[in-house]
């Protein structure tokens, strides 16, 4: 028997972005303060055998209500990589604010991967709170709950092995059913770390972004991120610019839209 876990090749899909300020990014602040973009991604897993979509992003209609800057469908570039839509059989929603499950509808066979306490809290007597509910789209979380009535959403309770060489991790902290990947490739295990830390500074410094739900937690997801990760350079952000930076594009004509995240990224220093 063959117990060899596949390699998987694994891309971030950049779709949005906005300008912001650092101060924006750190609870507290920051005391250097001056501009930081933000990048906004979903990302794609393929193996020999199956494919899996990570988050499907905000739509233009979100876009231009919350001003952010809308590059392109990432449900759309999913074409760039010979993948229809319609075919895709898994989504894995890494939590359910706006930015990470906009697109859910233009997957009309897929099932759903999400944590338990995600669909729990999205609909708790917390979202009466403006300040909580911000980053949650009222028809995103509607949807979601019609996909389960629909029998389309699978729930996950902490950390489970979705397929051979993919791993859902539960985090909470940013959002309270947060969820990270961690996917088997050449250079070892990749770990997508969504919303877990927004840019790699925020795991570094030990400073959670500004939209936490629970800080204790999301202090707890950094170090779960470093004990799942092989080495710091395998973690990857869930919308740090220098993502698109480091790690390179799979073939030309998708420079600034895709990077490919299952090879070595170049150092730090060099970019
Ligand atoms: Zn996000």
């Amino acid at each position: 028997m063959n117990t060899a876990l596949p390699d998987y090749e694994v891309y971030a899909i950049r779709y949005a972005t906005r300008e912001g300020q650092r101060r924006d990014h750190f609870i507290g602040g920051d005391p250097h303060d001056g501009p930081m973009a933000m990048d906004y991604y979903s990302w794609l897993v393929i193996g020999p055998d199956r494919r899996f979509v990570i988050d499907c992003g905000f739509t233009p209609e979100v876009a231009i209500q919350r001003k952010r800057v809308h590059l392109r469908n990432p449900v759309d570039a999913l074409r760039h990589f010979d993948i229809r839509p319609e075919d895709v059989e898994d989504v894995i929603l890494t939590h359910l604010h706006y930015d990470h499950v906009g697109n859910f509808a233009q997957f009309p066979k897929a099932r759903f991967h999400l944590q338990e306490p995600e669909l729990a809290f999205a609909t708790s007597k917390y979202m009466r709170h403006p300040f909580v509910a911000h980053p949650f789209e009222v028809e995103d979380v509607v949807g979601v709950v019609r996909l389960n009535y629909g029998g389309r959403v699978v729930f996950h309770n902490g950390d489970e092995e979705l397929a051979p060489g993919l791993r859902l991790h539960f985090a909470g902290g940013h959002s309270a059913g947060l969820q990270f990947v961690s996917v088997h490739t050449k250079r070892g295990w990749v770990v997508l770390a969504s919303d877990v830390t927004h840019y790699y500074e925020n795991m570094e410094s030990g400073r959670p972004f500004t939209t936490t739900f629970h800080v204790g937690d999301t202090l707890e997801g950094y170090d779960k991120l470093r004990r799942i990760a092989p080495t710091p350079d395998h973690i990857v952000p869930g919308h740090d610019p220098l993502v698109m930076k480091l790690y390179p594009a799979p073939r030309p004509e998708l420079e600034g839209i895709a990077v490919r995240l299952d090879v070595p990224p170049k150092p730090r220093s060099s970019v």
